[in-house]
């Protein structure tokens, strides 16, 4: 084999150039895999907004270009194409358009289109206008970033389909337990556990690091890092997908865009496997897990304050690292085969109550010096953006299987402790979950997280009927069922 680190570190090195286990051609009457890769870069004019924080401001430099990563298998029989995109979000509308133009030009079917974001906190707007009345009509026009956006992914699968070759595939795991922390916390009460809409919360968001007032998580965090390699039969790289359940980590200038420590770890698992050449057609791609409540800040610990770059770079090293010393232990196969499942889920919009629309009318009335809370505004504000949307929301899930590797995917910011129940109730050998998939729905605690409240469960950061974690759980486990079941009954599809 020859997926070959040069010496970034020795201990890499020496794992890599192990050889990995083959499964043999000769022993399969199956056809060969063939993978594709290809990248297109998304990186926005300047001057456009960055929409990370809690209020936009505009792009004046390019850090590191922003990408979409794509990875397209062919089993002989069909296609799987999965996109990873440098985005806070990609709305469903613009998923549905990329989806559309590559199905017309490839003819991968849009149910076996995977299409996520990455989550970087430092990309202009992929979402368009939201909160108003517009973001709710029937068919929303694309503004022009998101018009070329959807482009650049359709361009992007065209070209990795172009790309396709015999190839062997492998997938394994890795894991980084001390990068992931709960960023959700019990505190002893206090004004700190007010909410925007005048109630108390039992549990608070980020609370400052080192406070007295900290008692324990309010949720578990998942360390394991995904991954699923290809290579051609020459044995150079052609793709790896890992899958960390972080939420981004942040630390740019501002105005500055970035992929985050996305990009970095691209940028760096491609030094580690000696695949930086400006020649090289390798794509390291990074998915983000189930995260909605996971951040990179080590709350009791304390941490360092870094330079611009630094901790996003130690992670991503990190991250990194730790898929490029699972490489050599992975099994490498010369055919597996592809099945995808998706079902549109209807869920019911959380209700903007006339209690709610009288507290929203009242807040925004308040001189901007009285507000009751911090935040008090901004959730007023989308109390009233919201008040315009219909009573029902669609969301797209999908469940993929390559060989006994499964993938799961909802268009949230999703909490751990999901992502957790399905890789422990999947029927198949591994699965992992990518959250912000085919659509960006904001955050998706469970039922007993909302019952401790805090910033993911509050009206206008979360959006959806309060068991709607549970519905899609349960949705995406009876598709791996399918999937599990369409496998075993047919012997060539293993
Ligand atoms: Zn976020």
């Amino acid at each position: 084999m020859r997926f070959r680190p040069i010496a970034f570190l020795s201990c890499v090195l020496l794992l890599s150039v192990a050889p990995g286990r083959a499964v043999s051609a000769a022993q399969s009457p199956e056809p060969r895999l063939r993978a594709g890769a290809a990248t297109s870069n998304i990186t926005p004019a300047l001057g456009g907004d960055i929409v990370g924080g809690w209020a936009p401001m505009t792009a004046t430099d390019v850090h590191d270009e922003l990408h979409a990563r794509c990875l397209v298998l062919d089993d002989g029989q069909g296609r799987l194409a999965i996109v990873v995109v440098d985005s806070l979000g990609v709305p469903r509308h613009v998923v549905d358009r990329a989806r559309a133009l590559a199905t017309a030009h490839t003819g991968i079917p849009a149910e076996r289109i995977l299409v996520s974001a990455t989550h970087t906190h430092s990309a202009t707007s992929a979402l368009g206008q939201r909160w108003s009345p517009a973001e709710y009509e029937q068919a929303p026009a694309l503004d022009p970033y998101q018009d070329f956006l959807a482009t650049r992914i359709a361009d992007g699968i065209r070209r990795a389909v172009a790309n396709l070759r015999p190839a062997q595939i492998a997938w394994g795991r890795g894991a980084l337990p001390d990068e992931v922390f709960n960023r959700r916390w019990h505190m002893k009460p206090g004004p700190h556990m007010r909410n925007p809409f005048g109630g108390t919360d039992r549990v608070q968001m980020n609370p400052p690091i080192g406070s007295p007032d900290l008692i324990e998580p309010a949720g578990p965090t998942d360390p394991e890092i995904a991954v699923l390699a290809v290579r051609g039969v020459d044995g150079h790289p052609i793709a790896v997908l890992a899958n960390y359940s972080l939420h981004y980590v942040g630390g740019v200038p501002q105005g500055h865009v970035s992929a985050d420590y996305f990009g970095v770890f691209a940028r760096v698992l491609a030094r580690m496997l000696g695949e930086d050449r400006a020649d090289s057609t390798f794509v390291p791609m990074l998915s983000n897990g189930t995260s909605g409540d996971i951040n990179n800040v080590d709350l009791r610990g304390g941490q360092p304050k870094l330079p611009p770059y630094e901790r996003m770079t130690r992670v991503a090293t990190r991250v990194a690292a730790e898929v490029s010393q699972a490489l050599p232990h992975l099994t490498w196969r010369d055919h597996v085969s592809l099945a995808s499942t998706q079902r549109v889920l209807t869920l019911r919009r959380r209700p903007i109550t006339p209690e709610l629309r009288a507290w929203a009318r009242e807040a925004l009335a308040r001189p901007a010096d009285a507000a009751r809370h911090p935040r008090e505004r901004i959730y007023a504000e989308r109390v009233e953006g919201s008040s315009a949307a219909p009573a029902t929301l669609d969301v797209v899930l999908q469940a993929h299987r390559i060989g006994d590797l499964a993938i799961t995917t909802f268009p949230f910011e999703v909490f751990a402790e999901i992502g957790l129940e399905i890789k422990a109730r999947t029927p198949f050998g591994q699965t992992f979950t990518t959250s912000l998939a085919n659509g960006s729905e904001g955050y998706l605690p469970t039922e007993p997280q909302h019952a401790l409240g805090g910033y993911e469960t509050w009206l206008g950061t979360n959006r959806v009927q309060l068991d709607a974690a549970r519905m899609m759980t349960d949705a995406l486990l009876a598709m791996l069922a399918e999937l599990k079941a369409q496998a075993s009954a047919s012997p060539v599809t293993r």
